[in-house]
């Protein structure tokens, strides 16, 4: 029997981030990963190109502080994603103010949010109550690509009042900049990973199946790699697992079981949604589009510089550069409704290829001996994730914080859908809930020794 202080389940940011503080309060703590690895949605691999591939998350949205210290004190290198946008339209391409355009449409929408005391209305609605006019066809087009493709949401499922207040909190944290790490975000996680404190145990390859519990008493059962079973006990548990996990049928691989049941979360966790997003690097032999661009259009520095590249009627209608980095790589993105279509699909890697010729007007033959690699990997099908990240449901605004409130002071809840202040999905808002929770469970065993 393996007995601790505290389990916390999920070696994630939330899962590392909450050990990190449990450990260096001196409690004996054990994080209990399924995988082989830690980091979660974080997924940083290496690549022909000798630069890092992110399978998950890339960007830190803004300036938020609990990131950022650790940006700092460990002098990780950053860049600032402040390329030229492009877009694809009518055959050719052009730099375009994409970011703007949306910024604009997105106030101008949200204005018609109800506030938090009204009942809460979709986005959507507020489109068709506000915006059916043809002249406002543009801006509704633009402000539906970003709900679906940034928010990985369904603009007839996503609140309003949670868009408002997560627009609030990005302004709070200047979220209007991106910033990416020139090392991988996988540089945080192992920074993390060795500020552990040595009573700090971390368990690979087990996936928790079932959790019983009582006031002041957790009993943890889990399925190692070999097969074999594994109990841990402890005082307290936190939680980190997604909500796509959370949520998932009992007998579902990943999936965990409370007895007793949590029956007061279920509302909670049916008011959150999961979002689904495709993510595709397509890493090539050298960085060609420059020059390709160079040809064609009149525009050297703004060739040079390509950050954004949006093509609205592709599949993928999101394409990225690693803008100041000069390396051999263009990302993919499709989030809401047009990832689900893809997924569905099930030939992913062939329509992003397809999608990258029509914009570029290039032979399909030629693209193809251009590209070294094709990396990505399906958030939806992985049984630890079962899903890319939240958003809020019609009528969900206080949904997170009832996902997050601590059970009988022995069950703590963290993890990006956990989040109350409007950064869910984000690694930065994990990041804070598993700090949060930490102080949770430091404050409840202190109450009882
Ligand atoms: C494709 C993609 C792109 C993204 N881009 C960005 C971005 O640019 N910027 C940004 O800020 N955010 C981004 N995000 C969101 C961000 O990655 C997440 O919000 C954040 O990493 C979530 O951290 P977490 O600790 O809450 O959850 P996770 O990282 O998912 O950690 C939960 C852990 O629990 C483990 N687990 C699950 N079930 C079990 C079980 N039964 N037993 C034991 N362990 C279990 C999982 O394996 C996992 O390691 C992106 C996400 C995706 C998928």
């Amino acid at each position: 029997m393996l007995e601790f202080d505290v389990i916390v389940i999920g070696a994630g940011i939330a899962g590392l981030a909450a050990a990190e503080r449990i450990g260096e309060a001196g409690r004996r703590t054990c994080i209990i990963e399924a995988r082989e690895r830690i980091g979660g949605r974080v997924y940083t691999t290496g690549s022909p190109a000798s630069v890092p591939i992110e399978l998950g998350a890339e960007f830190i949205h803004g300036r938020p502080p609990e990131l950022w210290s650790i940006v700092q004190t460990t002098k990780l290198r950053i860049a600032e994603a402040r390329g030229v946008s492009w877009c694809a339209q009518d055959g050719k391409l052009a730099p375009c103010s994409e970011f703007a355009r949306v910024g604009a449409s997105m106030n101008l929408i949200l204005e018609h949010a109800p506030p938090p005391d009204q009942p809460d209305v979709p986005f959507q609605k507020l489109l068709d109550v506000y915006f059916a006019e043809e002249r406002f066809a543009e801006m509704r087009a633009a402000a539906t690509r970003y709900v679906e493709g940034f928010h990985a949401a369904r603009a007839e499922r996503i609140s309003a009042q949670a868009l408002v207040r997560g627009e609030a909190a990005s302004a709070r944290t200047e979220g209007g900049r991106a910033f990416r790490l020139l090392d991988g975000y996988g540089k945080v996680i192992e920074h993390l990973c060795a500020r552990l404190s040595g009573d700090v145990r971390l368990e690979l390859c087990t996936v928790v199946e079932r959790i019983y519990w009582e006031q002041g008493a957790v009993s943890v059962c889990a399925q190692r790699a070999d097969g074999t079973g594994a109990t841990f006990r402890a005082r307290a548990c936190i939680v980190t697992i997604p909500l796509g996990v959370l949520r998932a049928s009992p007998d579902a691989r990943g999936a965990i079981l409370f007895s007793p049941d949590l029956s007061e979360k279920r509302a909670a966790m049916l008011k959150i949604e999961v979002g689904q997003v495709v993510r595709l690097n397509l890493i090539f032999r050298r960085r060609w589009w420059p020059e390709f661009l160079r040809a064609r259009y009149d525009q050297r520095k703004a060739t040079e510089r390509m950050g954004f590249l949006f093509a609205r009627d592709e599949p993928f209608p999101t394409w990225w550069t690693q803008h100041p980095a000069h390396t051999p790589v263009l990302v993919g993105w499709a989030g809401g409704s047009r990832a689900e279509r893809l997924l569905a699909s099930g030939d992913v890697v062939e329509q992003a290829i397809s999608s990258l010729c029509r914009i570029f007007g290039s032979e399909r033959r030629e693209m193809e001996a251009l590209i070294e690699e094709v990396r990505w990997h399906d958030w939806s099908a992985d049984p630890f994730a079962r899903g890319s990240y939240s958003y809020i449901g019609v009528g969900g605004l206080y949904a997170p914080q009832a996902l997050a409130q601590p059970v009988a002071d022995t069950l703590f809840f963290a993890g990006e859908a956990t989040n109350t202040a409007g950064h869910e999905a984000t690694v930065h808002g994990a990041l804070q809930t598993g700090q949060r929770a930490a102080e949770e469970v430091i404050a409840a065993l202190a109450k009882k020794s």
